[in-house]
C-alpha cells in the first residue's frame, strides 16, 4: 500500500440538504499511483466532482476511510485537511480557478509562492511553465482579458507551477473547442510523467490516448476500472521546502491591487467613515466638558475673560524679570501683564469712545453751591484697565512708535489711535466707585500696538492705580507730575480743598456699579469753594481723589513700591489651551487660576439643553457610522471570497488568508485616517465652526482615542469578514467533531 499514494475504503458522501439527503459517493473503492493520468467519466450526476473533492481534500467524506501515502485521514481536523491540500493537492476546475484581476504571470507566481518558494526563484519557475502552456509571450495581459482557452491553460499553468503529488483536474475542457482541449490534455499528460494525474471528463475520447486508466462512476459507484496503458514510472519528487515566512501581506497586495476600481471604493470609504468618526467623536468629546454652558458672573473677577489666566506666587513674595520671562515662554501664552492686578479694580474710558460729558447750567438754583451740573455718560462696555505687557521671545509688540516712557504715554490697540493723539482718559476704580475714586488724565499716544482693543498704559500707572486701590482712602496717593522738581510735593489747590471735593462727591453721587452692566449716567458737580488766601476758586475736576499728592517722577518711584506686584496676568491664545497653561504655571511653582472657571457658576439652561443634544446627535451618528462600515465593509469585501476560494484552492491557508483580511483592513483604516483626517484639518481651516472649535479644543492625547475607535469598528468589521469568508473558502473548518462522533456512533 506504501507505493498508493490514495487509498479509498467504502467511502461515502452524503449532502444533507432541507429536505433531504443526497448521496453523492455510495462506497467507492479505489486506489491510485504517482505517474497514474487516470480519466473519469460518468454521466452527470454521477459523482465525478464529488470523487473529485473528496480526493482533493475539498469536501469531507461521511463514511469509510481515505488513506493518503499509508495513513488514514478520517480524524483529520480543518487544519490537517489545510495542510493535505496545501501541501499535495493541485485542482483545476471548469471555472479556471485563476484570479481575473492578476496578470498572467502573477497568477502563475503567486501559486509558487503560495507552495513556499522564494520570489526569485518563484519568477523563474513561472516563466518556464508559461513558455510551456505558451502563455509567456501573454504574461502581462491581465487574466480576465484571456480567450476560454487560455484561461484554461492558464489555471493548469498555476496547477503546474505547484510542486504537488497530486493534480486533480474537474471537468477542465468543457468550455473548450476539439484543438485547446488537445492542448489541455497534452499538458495533463505530462504532468502525469511524475505525479498523479486525476482528469474527470464527459469526452472520453479526447483522453483515450493518452490516460494509463478509465474509471466510469455511476450513482456514485464504480462501475468499471480500466488499465489502459503501463503508468509512468515517476522519479522522487521533489518536496519544496517551505520557507517560514508569512504570505499574508503578499495576498492582501494580491487582493486589493488586482481591483483598482475596488481598492479605490473601499479607500474612500474608509476616508468617509473615519471624516465622520473623527468629526462626531471629536465634538462628542470637546461637549463633555460643559464650560461653555455657563454664564459669568463679575463677582470675583470683574475681567473674566476667557484667554485670561491669572498668576499668583504663594506668600506674596514679588514676581521678578525671570519669573516673568518663564511665565511668557509657556507655550500658548501670549502676553504677560505685570499689573495684571488692575484689570480686577479699574477701568479706563476714553473720552468721546466710552464716555460723554454734557454741561447743564442752574442759574437760579438756591443751592448756592450748585452752579453747574455735568452729565456723564459711561458705555456699557468699557475695556479693563491694562498696562504694557511682557511678550514672549520672538513676538513683537509695537506696530509703530515706541513703548510708554512716563507716566501720561499710551500704546493704542489697531485702529484705536495714532502716534501723536491725545486722548483724555477716565481711570475709575471699582472697589471704591461710591466714594469717587476716579482719576482724569490727559494722555499722548507714543506708539500702536499690534493686538489687542483699548489702551495699554505704562506699568508705572499700573503700579500707581495697584497702589491707589490697595491703600484706600486711608493713606496718601502720589501722582508723578513731569514738570514737578524733585523733594517738592501737591499741586495746584491744597490737600484741605480736594478732601471736601472728594468727600461733597461721594455724598451725591454714586457712580455706576459696573455690575449692572447698563449705561449709566453719572453727575458731576463742580463745586465752588474757598482756598487759604479766602479767595473764591471753581474747583475743576482734573482729579477727585481725596489723598492724591503730586510729586516729582523721582519720589514717585521712592514713595512707591519699586518692588513689582505678585501677581501678574496671562493672555493665553485661545481658552482651548486653559487647562495646559495652569499646569505649566503650576510646574514653575505658581499659584494659577481661570477667573472665567472661577466666575462662571450659573448654569444656563439653554445652553446646556444645546449641549445635551449635540452630544445625543454626535452619539447617533457615530454608532451608524460605526454599523455602516461593519455591514458595508462585509458586502465590499465579499468580492474577495471566490478568489480566496481560487487560493485556497492552490495552498493558501485559512491562517494567511485571515491574516490578509486584517492587513488589509488595517492599511486601508490607516489610509483612511490619514485622508479623513487631513479632510478634517481642511474643514477646520476653513471655517467649519464645530470642527474648527474641535481642532483646538480636543486635548492631542485624544486624537489616539479618535483614531483607536476608527481602527475599533475596522477591526469588528474584519473579524466578520474573515468569518464569512471562512464559512464559504473553508467549509471543512469545523466539521471535524461531527464526523468523529458519527464514527463512535458507527463503533457502538
Ligand atoms: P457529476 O460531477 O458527476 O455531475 P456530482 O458529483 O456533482 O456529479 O453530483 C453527484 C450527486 O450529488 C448528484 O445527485 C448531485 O445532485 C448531488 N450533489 C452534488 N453537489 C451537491 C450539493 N452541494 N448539495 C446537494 N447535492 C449535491
Ligand atoms: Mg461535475
Amino acid at each position: 500500500m506504501e507505493d498508493k499514494i490514495l487509498v479509498l475504503k467504502d467511502i461515502k458522501k452524503y449532502y444533507t440538504g432541507a429536505q433531504a439527503v443526497v448521496m453523492g459517493l455510495a462506497g467507492v473503492d479505489l486506489s491510485f499511483s504517482r505517474g497514474e493520468f487516470v480519466a473519469i467519466t460518468g454521466e452527470s450526476g454521477s459523482g465525478k466532482s464529488t470523487l473529485a473533492h473528496v480526493l482533493g481534500g475539498i469536501l469531507p467524506y461521511e463514511n469509510g476511510e481515505m488513506y493518503f501515502r499509508g495513513s488514514p485521514t478520517s480524524h483529520f481536523d480543518s487544519l490537517d485537511w489545510e495542510r493535505y491540500r496545501r501541501d499535495n493537492i493541485s485542482f483545476i476546475s471548469q471555472n479556471y480557478g485563476i484570479l481575473p484581476g492578476a496578470t498572467v504571470q502573477k497568477n502563475v507566481v503567486s501559486a509558487l509562492l503560495l507552495s513556499g518558494m522564494g520570489k526569485r526563484e518563484a519568477q523563474g519557475a513561472a516563466e518556464k511553465i508559461l513558455r510551456q502552456v505558451e502563455l509567456w509571450e501573454l504574461r502581462r495581459r491581465r487574466a480576465a482579458k484571456l480567450s476560454s482557452g487560455q484561461k484554461q491553460r492558464l489555471s493548469i499553468a498555476r496547477a503546474l507551477a505547484k510542486p504537488a503529488p497530486i493534480l486533480i483536474a474537474d471537468e477542465p475542457t468543457g468550455n473548450l473547442d476539439a484543438e485547446n482541449s488537445a492542448k489541455i490534455i497534452d499538458l495533463l499528460a505530462q504532468a502525469a510523467k511524475d505525479r498523479l494525474v486525476i482528469l474527470v471528463t464527459h469526452e472520453f475520447p479526447e483522453a483515450e490516448d493518452l490516460a494509463t486508466r478509465h474509471i466510469v462512476l455511476r450513482d456514485g459507484q464504480v462501475v468499471t476500472d480500466t488499465p489502459l496503458r503501463p503508468a509512468n514510472e515517476p522519479g522522487a519528487i521533489r518536496t519544496p521546502q517551505r520557507k517560514k515566512r508569512s504570505l499574508s501581506l503578499y495576498v492582501a497586495g494580491l487582493q486589493t491591487g488586482s481591483r483598482p476600481i475596488w481598492a479605490t471604493t473601499v479607500a474612500a470609504f474608509f476616508a468617509l467613515t473615519a471624516f465622520a468618526v473623527f468629526a462626531f467623536l471629536g465634538v462628542f468629546i470637546i461637549n463633555l466638558d460643559d464650560t461653555s454652558t455657563y454664564r459669568y458672573d463679575s463677582s470675583a473677577f470683574p475681567n473674566g475673560s476667557m484667554t485670561r489666566i491669572i498668576v499668583s506666587t504663594f506668600d506674596a513674595v514679588p514676581m521678578t524679570e525671570e519669573d516673568y520671562a518663564a511665565l511668557a515662554a509657556i507655550p500658548h501664552v501670549t502676553a504677560v501683564e505685570t499689573n495684571g492686578y488692575v484689570a480686577d479694580v479699574n477701568y479706563a474710558y476714553r473720552k468721546g469712545v466710552d464716555y460723554e460729558t454734557s454741561f447743564v447750567q442752574y442759574a437760579d438754583n438756591p443751592d448756592v453751591d450748585m452752579a453747574v451740573r455735568e452729565v456723564m455718560t459711561i458705555s456699557k462696555d468699557a475695556p479693563f484697565l491694562q498696562t504694557v505687557p511682557v511678550l514672549p521671545a520672538g513676538r513683537t509688540f509695537l506696530a509703530e512708535g515706541r513703548l510708554p516712557e512716563s507716566f501720561y504715554e499710551v500704546v493704542a490697540a489697531p485702529g484705536q489711535g495714532r502716534v501723536g493723539d491725545s486722548i483724555h482718559v477716565c481711570l475709575y476704580n471699582r472697589a471704591y466707585s461710591g466714594l469717587g475714586s476716579y482719576l482724569w488724565l490727559d494722555m499722548t499716544v507714543v506708539g500702536v500696538a499690534n493686538r489687542g482693543q483699548g489702551l495699554y498704559f505704562s506699568r508705572d500707572l499700573g503700579r500707581f492705580v495697584i497702589q491707589m486701590h490697595h491703600s484706600g482712602l486711608k493713606d496718601a496717593i502720589f501722582l508723578p507730575q513731569d514738570d514737578m522738581e524733585p523733594g517738592t510735593f501737591l499741586g495746584s489747590g491744597t490737600m484741605a480743598r480736594e478732601l471736601r471735593f472728594a468727600e461733597s462727591l461721594s455724598r451725591s453721587f454714586p457712580i455706576l456699579d459696573p455690575k449692572e452692566g447698563e449705561p449709566t449716567s453719572v453727575m458731576l458737580t463742580t463745586w465752588r469753594s474757598t482756598n487759604a488766601a479766602g479767595e473764591e476758586e471753581v474747583a475743576h475736576h482734573d482729579l477727585s481723589f481725596s489723598r492724591l499728592v503730586m510729586v516729582a517722577p523721582a519720589d514717585f518711584d521712592a514713595l512707591t513700591w519699586d518692588t513689582p506686584s505678585e501677581q501678574v496676568s496671562l493672555t493665553i491664545g485661545d481658552y482651548a489651551y486653559t487647562d495646559q497653561v495652569l499646569d505649566a504655571a503650576q510646574k514653575l511653582g505658581f499659584i494659577a487660576a481661570s477667573p472665567y472657571r472661577l466666575g462662571a457658576t450659573k448654569q444656563d439652561p439653554e445652553l446646556a439643553a444645546e449641549r445635551m443634544q449635540t452630544l445625543q446627535i454626535c452619539i447617533t451618528a457615530l454608532i451608524a457610522v460605526v454599523a455602516l462600515q461593519i455591514l458595508l465593509l462585509r458586502a465590499l469585501f465579499s468580492v474577495q471570497t471566490e478568489s480566496f476560494r481560487i487560493l485556497s484552492n492552490i495552498g493558501l491557508t485559512s491562517r494567511t488568508a485571515r491574516a490578509s483580511v486584517l492587513w488589509q483592513m488595517l492599511l486601508f483604516t490607516l489610509l483612511g485616517q490619514l485622508v479623513g483626517g487631513a479632510a478634517v484639518w481642511m474643514c477646520g481651516c476653513n471655517g467649519v465652526k464645530r470642527i474648527e472649535e474641535m481642532l483646538r479644543y480636543l486635548p492631542p492625547a485624544n486624537i489616539l482615542l479618535l483614531c483607536g475607535v476608527h481602527l475599533a469598528a475596522s477591526l469588528l468589521a474584519a473579524v466578520l469578514v474573515i468569518r464569512g469568508m471562512e464559512k464559504q473558502v473553508y467549509p471543512l473548518a469545523g466539521k471535524n467533531r461531527d464526523l468523529n462522533m458519527e464514527e463512535g456512533e458507527e463503533a457502538l
